[in-house]
């Protein structure tokens, strides 16, 4: 059951309606559609993920626009930028904190492998400290990357796919998508910026 499109689909993404759907399909259903992210910030690629959900990309149109200032209220953890050693615990019990089930996107070369960071400071790669579930590539990635991350992990929690491997393995789902440089596709309503 592939994610549709968000405003013009509405229900019509799911393979039964209401009332026949089964509850599994209506659960993943919502939760790909009311993915809250924590507050969480780290270096210069936060930047771009406060312009995601500014008005120009405005992730509300994916049910995201409500940043969680408590990590027990959110369950998507955006790690936006390069973490520092003494940050690494810090970023685990923020981790911890958040309700299962929870999922991780790293956000810019830094946070994924240190990127330029190649000394004792930075760690070098998040996936040390928490599972990854999605690498949006790019020094900062684009908005249109990062609501392309957005979305794939959507998809993901759609089809029930990444609760299924984490139970299995514990592992984040390890998934790498394409960089879209800024202001490359239109920003539609409902849309991916990748279509
Ligand atoms: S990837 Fe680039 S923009 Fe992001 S934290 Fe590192 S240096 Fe800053």
């Amino acid at each position: 059951m592939a994610l549709g499109d968000v405003v013009n689909d509405g229900l019509g993404g799911l393979s039964h309606n209401v009332i026949t759907g089964r509850l599994e399909a209506l659960v993943n259903w919502s939760r790909s559609r009311s993915s809250w992210p924590a507050t969480f910030g780290l270096a210069c690629c936060a930047i771009e993920m406060m312009a995601s959900g500014a008005a120009h990309y405005d992730i509300a149109r994916f049910g995201m626009e409500v940043f969680r200032a408590s990590p027990r209220q959110a369950d998507i953890m955006i790690v936006a930028g390069r973490v520092s050693q003494k940050m690494a615990p810090v970023l685990r019990q923020v981790y911890d904190q958040m309700m299962e089930p929870k999922w991780v996107i790293s956000m810019g070369v830094c946070a994924s492998s240190g990127g330029m960071f190649n000394n004792y400071a930075i760690v070098q790669g998040v996936d040390q400290i928490v599972p990854v579930d999605v690498y949006a590539p790019g020094c900062p990635p684009s908005p249109e990357t990062l609501i392309h991350a957005i979305e794939t992990l959507h998809t993901k929690i759609e089809q029930g796919e990444i609760m299924r491997r984490r139970e299995k393995t514990g592992a984040g789902a390890n998934i790498h998508v394409q960089e879209i440089p800024a202001g490359s596709v239109p920003v539609l309503l409902g849309r991916q910026p990748h279509d």
